[in-house]
């Protein structure tokens, strides 16, 4: 018998049990990650939405932060969701003075960018990588991708109040991370294909 993929869900804050019961529906192990010896012992990690402040500063007293960095830099599979997504960039514009983030992808988001009127929106968003029928997004103080590097394939982009469409979805080798919540949906397309991610990447490393 062959099992799924292990994947962890950094349980300090959020949406955890969402992104867990999706993770198993697509065809994961799916655990809750609180300690060192957890995060050691999963094939990928989802940050889910929530408090990208309040969940880098618990990051840092679970003392999480360094080896979570340090998995990262060794192309550990991630899928960062809203607060998630925060986490994963590389540059953070209107974020607390002392929140950290692990710049798995070469981006500046802008938390909480969609702004007041409109905190939060669904829309449904025709997402190629994610399959040809139209995936429900759920936005809540959602932030958006403002720019991105040379490497990283931008997957959705939405079009705000101002007029302007916005980077909602990206991947960069094996990080993604998306604006909105496929989480509080039915639809489990974004955990396949993070799933899916997270399969290639274990079959990599067992033939290197
Ligand atoms: N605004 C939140 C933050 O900055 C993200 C919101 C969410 O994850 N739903 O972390």
């Amino acid at each position: 018998m062959t099992t799924g993929p292990r994947i962890g869900v950094l349980a300090l804050q959020g949406d955890v049990a969402e992104h867990l019961r999706h993770l198993e529906v697509a065809g994961a192990e799916a655990v809750p990650v609180r300690r060192r010896a957890e995060l050691d012992a999963v094939d990928g990690l989802v940050l889910p939405g929530g408090e990208s402040t309040a969940m880098s500063r618990l990051l840092g007293v679970y003392e999480l932060d360094g080896p979570l960095a340090a998995r990262i830099a060794d192309g550990m599979p991630v899928y960062g969701s809203c607060a998630g997504m925060i986490l994963l960039a590389s540059d953070v514009l209107d974020t607390r003075a002392d929140a950290r983030w692990f710049s798995a992808i070469d981006m500046t988001v802008r938390r909480n960018a969609f702004g007041r009127q409109v905190d939060s929106f669904e829309t449904d968003l025709v997402v190629e990588a994610f399959g040809p029928d139209p995936l429900r997004t759920v936005f809540i103080r959602a932030p958006w991708v403002e720019s991105v590097g040379g490497d990283v394939e931008v997957l959705a982009t939405v079009t705000a109040s101002d007029g302007d469409d916005h980077v909602v979805a990206v991947r960069q080798g094996n990080a993604l991370a998306t604006s909105f919540h496929p989480e509080i949906t039915d639809d489990v397309r974004v955990h396949r294909y993070f799933v899916d991610m997270v399969c290639r990447s274990r079959a990599l490393l067992a033939t290197s």
